[in-house]
């Protein structure tokens, strides 16, 4: 059995408003990652690890979800971004945090991850060490869609303060989605993540993003921690998406891990879970998968961008429902 779920991220609130003109770009980016890595992964082709590697370079390839090029831009308008993986046979890890030189920040994580020590580096030093270990270099100009600068002025007249811990007044890129009418207004984006199973029991977890739109210089985010943004031991694997800080300070994705653990009631501890991140401030969603072949996709905001693949047959789903 080898099994890949992915997200491109969690945001919105309120009822689900139907597809934006940009999402069946999305779907279509979230189809071609499960088909193809997917069908690598059952064929034996790749392990658990390379899969989850090269799904998260996919999504962030693709310039409408939020990492890699298309990620949202910062106050000081640069781009910083942040990644992490996992391998749950050995809890192996990798992350990187505040990157700004790299095509595919999940791939310098993972080289991380295969040297073994250090587990997580940051900013410049980071961007060095993925350049000198084969990561390609791009320019911040690359980076940079417009679709990104026009959420970023729209973030900068709205006053909006980004990246706060404080639950009245955080800001995510997604928030601003429905809040301000523009051609922006109601664009779903976000973070992208991968977890999978592979046919020898293996289990792994990876997730990408650039944080969010207009976050201070030096903000580090959930998506670089291992055990709040991403985490997989021999059972589960697990990748979150939403305002990090309350990911963070429950350390969700490892919370995750200790609830499943203790009830085997996945979908249930992933409901608690969820309802513990929220109070403070933590909308958003997760994926997850043990090693019984068991997942879910579970999200408390309007729309995830998500995706299974299992067997060669494929779902994806942007709103409640899912499509085939
Ligand atoms: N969790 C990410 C962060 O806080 C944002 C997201 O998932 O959209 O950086």
């Amino acid at each position: 059995m080898a099994i890949l779920v992915i997200h491109g991220g969690a945001g919105g609130d309120g009822p689900w408003l139907g597809k934006t003109p940009l999402d069946p770009a999305r779907i279509d980016c979230m189809k071609q990652v499960l088909q193809q890595v997917g069908s690598k992964l059952e064929s034996g082709e790749i392990d658990c690890l390379e899969a989850v590697t090269l799904a998260v370079e996919m999504l962030e390839d693709e310039p409408l979800f939020n990492a890699g090029q298309g990620s949202v831009i910062g106050e000081d308008s640069t781009i910083t971004m942040d990644a992490s993986i996992m391998r749950g046979s050995d809890k192996a890890a990798g992350a990187i945090i505040n990157v700004s030189k790299l095509r595919h920040p999940i791939r310098a994580a993972n080289v991380i991850l295969q040297q073994g020590w250090p587990v997580i580096m940051n900013s410049n030093a980071a961007d060095e060490f993925g350049i000198a270990n084969g990561v390609e270099e791009v320019s911040q100009d690359w980076l940079k869609t417009e679709l990104r600068l026009g959420q970023w002025q729209q973030w900068k007249n709205s006053k909006d303060r980004p990246g706060s811990t404080d639950e009245d007044d955080s800001v995510l890129d997604h928030d601003l989605e429905g809040r301000v009418v523009t051609e922006f207004s109601d664009e779903g984006m976000g973070t992208v993540g991968a977890v999978a199973l592979d046919s020898n029991g293996g289990l792994a977890a990876a997730t990408s993003t650039g944080g969010m739109t207009g976050k201070p210089a030096g903000r580090v985010g959930d998506t670089a921690i291992i055990g709040a943004g991403t985490w997989a031991d021999n059972k589960i694997a697990v990748s979150c998406t939403g305002v990090g800080e309350a990911y963070i300070r429950t350390c969700a994705a490892h919370s995750l891990a200790t609830r499943y653990q203790f009830s085997s009631d996945l979908a249930q501890s992933a409901t608690r879970l969820l309802d513990e991140v929220a109070p403070l401030g933590g909308r958003g969603g997760l994926i997850a998968i043990t090693s019984d072949g068991e997942f879910i996709m579970p999200f408390q905001t309007r729309l995830m961008y998500r995706g299974s693949w299992k067997n060669g047959s494929l779902e994806v789903g942007i709103g409640p429902p899912l499509e085939q």
